[in-house]
């Protein structure tokens, strides 16, 4: 059993930089967390607390229900997995995964054991007498999960791991890594700025703006209930379309917006598209309707993102395949009453 719970953490560098601010999540034994955020807002140092890495300023970080704040890196039974593999270029595939068993003097037979068993679980058997430089990228991330994996760690941390990688092998790597941190059941700590990462390999997400926390669910929960206008405009690609309700009027809606209401939502999927002076179809369902004007297209293969403007707002629309709508053309777009969001003039979810 390694749950890993974080309460109330911070970390203050020198005195004044404040990089984590009071964060408190629970992790529960086997699942995979995913800290995600941009570039800055705390999740690197986060993780480096967890790894021992970093002193804890205050609050606690406990493994397995054993409070860690004062445990050393190397007695903490955690395996990192980093964004530069860090693999020694002198030593081959073998050497690189014994080595942190031999350093712990695990007797030989029992590293030999371990090491052949995880190559072939990482389909890395027939490379371990090649050196780092004679692998692909991928086969370098498969070593660096390898070494992680070979010592038996209750908990895996990992941070930033795919971001050195192209593009189609990020995502096959994702599918690797997701398959096999549910294989072995090991409690997991991710860290990416990627929100895609995030959203695919999470069973927990936690978003992380400045320091803190912004909302912590299963990721389909953040995505269709972002508690925040941070969160909205973070998760889900293209974002969220954000639209002071001042500028609804200039729309031809006669929507009633809850009380407090500073900002109105709505995921570019889940507007119904209609060529200017068509009827709005929707499905009867009553809702929002706006019409626009049409500032470019990107068809993508699969859909198309419909680039639009309305009262001086961007707006982002999404049509599954081909879209005969062009730029300069006028559309209409229906969203319904369920699939907006209003947000508080802090950005708050109402
Ligand atoms: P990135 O995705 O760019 O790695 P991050 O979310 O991981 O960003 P951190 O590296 O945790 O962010 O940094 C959080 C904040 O703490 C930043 O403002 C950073 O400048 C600051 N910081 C990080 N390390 C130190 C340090 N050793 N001394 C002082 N400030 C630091």
């Amino acid at each position: 059993m390694a749950t890993v719970d974080l309460k109330d953490v911070r970390k203050t560098y020198f005195g004044n930089v404040e990089a984590v601010k009071g964060v408190s999540i629970a992790i529960p034994d086997k699942a995979l967390c995913v800290l995600v955020g941009p570039s800055g807002c705390g999740k690197s140092t986060l993780l480096r607390m967890i790894a021992g890495l970093e002193a804890i300023t205050s609050g606690t970080v406990s493994i397995g229900e054993k409070v860690v704040n004062a445990v050393g890196p190397a007695e903490r039974d955690i395996a990192m997995v980093f964004q530069n593999y860090a693999l020694y270029p002198h030593m081959n595939v073998y050497d690189n995964m014994a080595y942190g068993l031999r350093n712990r003097g695990t007797p030989k037979e029992e590293i030999d054991a371990r090491v052949r068993a995880t190559a072939k679980t990482l389909e890395l058997a027939h490379l371990l007498e090649r050196r780092p430089r004679e692998l692909s990228g991928g086969q370098r991330q498969r070593v660096a999960m390898g070494r992680a994996i070979v010592r038996y760690p209750k908990v895996f941390l990992f941070d930033e791991p795919l971001s050195n990688l192209d593009a189609k092998l990020r995502g096959q790597m994702r599918v690797e890594i997701k398959s096999l941190q549910r294989a072995l059941g090991v409690t997991s700590v991710y860290v990416t700025h990627d929100q895609l990462e995030a959203m695919t390999l999470a069973d927990i997400l936690v978003v992380m703006n400045a320091g803190e926390v912004e909302q912590i669910g299963a990721p389909l929960d953040v995505y269709e209930k972002p508690a925040s206008t941070f969160v909205a405009a973070f998760i889900g690609a293209p974002p969220m379309n954000l639209l002071p309700v001042a500028a609804l009027s200039a729309g031809r809606t006669a929507l009633a917006a809850p009380a407090d209401a500073a900002t109105l939502g709505f995921r570019p999927e889940d507007a119904t598209l209609n060529p200017r002076g068509g009827a709005a179809s929707g499905n009867g369902a009553a809702g929002l309707s706006l019409d626009m004007a049409v500032e470019g297209v990107e068809p993508v293969g699969a859909e198309s993102f419909i680039y639009c403007r309305m009262a001086g707002e961007r707006l982002v629309l999404r049509a599954a395949g081909r879209t005969a709508t062009q730029t300069g053309d006028g559309l209409s777009a229906m969203v319904e009453t369920a699939k907006l969001h209003w947000f508080d003039v802090a950005g708050k979810r109402l």
